[in-house]
């Protein structure tokens, strides 16, 4: 089945045609500046010409309409007709306590995900768009909605409750949901048929270590703990968002030095984390590099950064009862053998131990654990566009 993945954001629409059963990628792109007269379309099918060009875009339909003609094109193109493309997987940000599990898209679960609109006002509104212009570009086409939060749907409701008055969670929706979650699932599952093992024998910490951060305890393929929270401010420190800080020190900014919402919000999203303590760059590369000749700020927001996963393994382990697989991924995850290194070192009362000479590569799937070590350390190069073709192949099968 050929599945045409999209991720509609705020301004970009991202998309992949994916061939599901051979897990390949036939044609991918991106458009940015959605809305602008120059917005820019980017695509690449090889061995077909790269396609570049500054275009007027001016809203999601015209975007959607050009990686159609694209995809289907004599010179660009990887299909004959859109016939070919049996269904569309949208990537949906926040789909609150409505969807435990990806969805066949129907006027329901539209209306479902504008009521969720409140609790991602950033992100759900384009991803609504793309798929209201998905559906009148490719009107007899099954499309799936495959959804950050759902994965999180198990987590105990110790976990996802926080002391605040209970009101706040029944009225207001007030708990933790968690992110990243098709990406979590995504890499359990590979490091489960990597160790050719059954997900359901397994004790998991998956750590997802990009520019956006998130850690996840997952017991026998159910998330049961996860770092990011009601948003995507909390848990560990990222490229340029804090992570984890006292509550008290946002009061603090609001009566001492008269921070207004947008000042809070600007702190905690953009000027913090290893951009904040390091003081030069977001970039894991750079801080490292700096870090490496003696920068002495780069050097502590690396140590920050692993002491910060370091609290939330040892955490989960405890949430887990104890631990069999730890997966490293995501940009800095896949990688930063000298993250990893920070985060795995002294671990042997955990059973972790990992092996320099196996750890020092970048970017694929491999196990980095020594051989006496009782956890398998794994890194795992995730794929949400494949896990996203992936789940909707499966609904669009299961309904068919
Ligand atoms: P996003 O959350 O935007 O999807 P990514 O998963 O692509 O982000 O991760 C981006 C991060 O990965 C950046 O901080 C980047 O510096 C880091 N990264 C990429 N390659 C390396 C590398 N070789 N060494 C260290 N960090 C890296």
């Amino acid at each position: 089945m050929k599945v045409l993945v999209l991720n509609s954001g705020s301004s970009s629409i991202k998309f992949q045609l994916i061939d599901v059963e051979r897990e390949t990628v036939m044609a991918k792109g991106l458009i940015e500046r959605v809305g602008f007269d120059d917005a820019i379309f980017s695509y690449q099918a090889p061995p077909k010409e790269k396609i570049k060009q500054r275009r007027p875009i001016l809203d999601y339909q015209t975007g959607i309409h050009l990686i159609k003609e694209t995809l289907v094109a004599p010179q660009s193109g990887v299909i004959r007709d859109m016939s070919q493309i049996e269904a569309v997987g949208h990537r949906i940000v926040h789909g609150g306590e409505d969807f435990s599990d990806s969805v066949i898209i129907n006027d329901d679960v539209i209306r479902s995900v504008e009521k969720n609109i409140e609790l991602a006002p950033l992100h759900n509104p384009p991803n609504l768009l793309g798929i209201q212009a998905a559906r009148a570009e490719l009107p007899n086409v099954p499309m799936v909605g495959v959804f950050d939060t759902a994965f999180h749907q198990t987590l105990p409701e110790r976990a996802f409750v926080y002391a605040l008055p209970y009101s706040y969670y029944e009225e207001k929706r007030i708990r933790r949901f968690g992110f990243h979650g098709t990406s979590h699932q995504y890499v359990a599952q590979r490091a489960a048929e990597f160790l050719n093992q059954q997900l359901k024998d397994l004790r998991m910490i998956t750590l997802h270590l990009g520019n956006g951060c998130s850690i996840t305890a997952i017991d026998r393929g159910n998330s049961v703990d996860t770092s990011l929270g009601f948003g995507t401010m909390c848990g560990m420190p990222m490229g340029t968002r804090a992570g984890d800080v006292d509550p008290a020190i946002l009061l603090y900014l609001q009566e001492q030095e008269g921070f207004s919402a947008a000042d809070v919000q600007r702190l905690l999203y953009k000027e913090s984390g290893m951009l904040g303590i390091s003081g030069v760059s977001p970039d894991m590369r750079e801080v490292e590099d700096l870090a490496a000749e003696g920068h002495p700020r780069a050097r502590l927001a690396l140590e920050v950064f692993a002491y910060a996963a370091r609290k939330y393994i040892g955490a989960y382990a405890a949430v887990l009862g104890g631990l069999d697989v730890l997966v490293f991924t995501a940009g800095v995850g896949e990688n930063s053998p000298i993250l990893r290194e920070m985060i795995c070192r002294d671990m042997d009362f955990l059973g972790i131990s990992i092996d320099s000479e196996k750890n020092d590569f970048k970017g694929k799937l491999r196990e980095i654990s020594a051989p006496s070590a009782r956890v398998r350390t794994l890194v795992v190069p995730t794929n949400e566009e494949l896990m996203i073709a992936k789940e909707t192949f499966r609904l669009v099968s299961e309904a068919g």
